[in-house]
């Protein structure tokens, strides 16, 4: 297990991350062995050919079972989608915790940076602890574009010495790490993130929808908003208008009918994290809960929209009338 490390879940964001890791892995250390894992076989067989043809001698295992992996590494990532997945990775039959309390091993390494429930994760953090094992919360902003750039975010909770160990690897595929707090800061910190970004999306669509039926050219208008108090990330890069940015450093999801990108389902999901967050803690989310409700809404009248990006909100804003 010694020098091999594994990631499970190779999806949009997974798939570009590993790939980071690996190959920058290898070039410092190709003594490195490396595993990959996905509940679909076939996207840990794509990586795998892709990586060792572009690296010559770089030798990748695909396994099927995270507890494989855990078996075969001793520094383990995740990148999941949502809550459900990291219980099943981690604390079912054949997940990563119930093999290193049957290894009795003292020193893995887990890295979860999937976007989950705080408390979801805490528990899951407790119990690797009860294994022997060192974890972090280490959520990630900066989108599948972040992820294949190897410049995302990344928002790490957990003790100040596991954070250290877990800060080569991060620096790998991020171009910040941040350590937000003990376990689940990271995680609380990437919540709130979303909370912002999951509004600002909404309102910058519905502003580019009213300017252009106030007669505004969207290009015009955007330029306006991004070099004014409006300015933010989903006006800017996220941009929901085709051809409404001139100048831009990567090509938004809307110039390719919103595939690829954050997918609405997604924004779902970290939304009803914030709501239950807040819930669970007294306090008023007004615009969070309109916003989470309005993709709900918009996901129920046009499912095609739940795996687009999220900007997708403002074709259906589009189609909306006034209440
Ligand atoms: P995705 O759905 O594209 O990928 C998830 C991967 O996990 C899939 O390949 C799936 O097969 C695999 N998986 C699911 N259950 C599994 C299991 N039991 N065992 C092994 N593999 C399993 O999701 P994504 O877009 O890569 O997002 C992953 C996480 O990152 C989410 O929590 C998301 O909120 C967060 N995130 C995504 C973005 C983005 O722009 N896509 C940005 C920031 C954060």
């Amino acid at each position: 297990r010694q020098n091999a490390v594994a990631f499970i879940g190779l999806g949009r964001m997974g798939a570009n991350m590993a790939y980071n890791l690996f190959s920058k892995t290898y070039a410092s250390n190709p003594a490195t062995k490396f595993v990959l894992c996905d509940a679909v076989p076939s996207v840990a067989l794509d990586l795998k050919r892709r990586l060792e043809t572009e690296f010559n001698g770089l030798d990748v295992q695909v396994v099927l079972k995270p507890e494989e992996a855990v078996k075969a590494a001793q520094t383990v990532l995740t990148m999941l989608p949502s809550s459900p997945h990291v219980k099943t990775v981690y604390t079912e039959d054949g997940g990563i915790l119930p093999t290193l309390h049957a290894l009795a091993s003292h020193h893995t390494l887990l890295i979860d940076s999937t976007t989950l429930d705080v408390d979801v994760a805490r528990a899951v953090m407790r119990d690797a602890e009860n294994a022997g094992a060192k974890m972090v919360d280490a959520p990630v902003s900066g989108g599948v574009a972040g992820a294949k750039a190897g410049t995302l975010s990344f928002l790490v909770g957990g003790p100040d010495a596991t954070y250290k160990l877990a800060h080569p690897y991060l620096s790998m595929m991020g171009a910040r790490i941040i350590h937000c707090g003990p376990a689940g800061a990271g995680l609380g910190a990437k919540i709130c993130n979303n909370l912002v970004l999951g509004v600002q999306q909404i309102v910058v669509g519905e502003a580019m929808l009213l300017g252009e039926r106030l007669g505004l050219d969207a290009g015009v208008l955007a330029g306006v908003i991004n070099s004014s108090t409006g300015a933010c990330w989903s006006c800017h890069t996220n941009n929901p208008v085709p051809g409404a940015l001139k100048e831009k450093a990567i090509e938004p999801p809307c110039e390719r009918d919103y595939e690829g990108g954050f997918a609405t389902a997604l924004m779902l999901k970290d939304m009803n994290l914030a709501t239950q967050g807040a819930q669970k803690h007294g306090t008023a989310l007004p615009m969070g809960t309109a916003a989470k409700e309005y993709y709900d809404r918009i996901i129920q009248a046009n499912p095609v929209l739940a795996r687009k990006d999220f900007s997708s909100v403002y074709t259906a804003l589009r189609e909306d009338k006034p209440s």
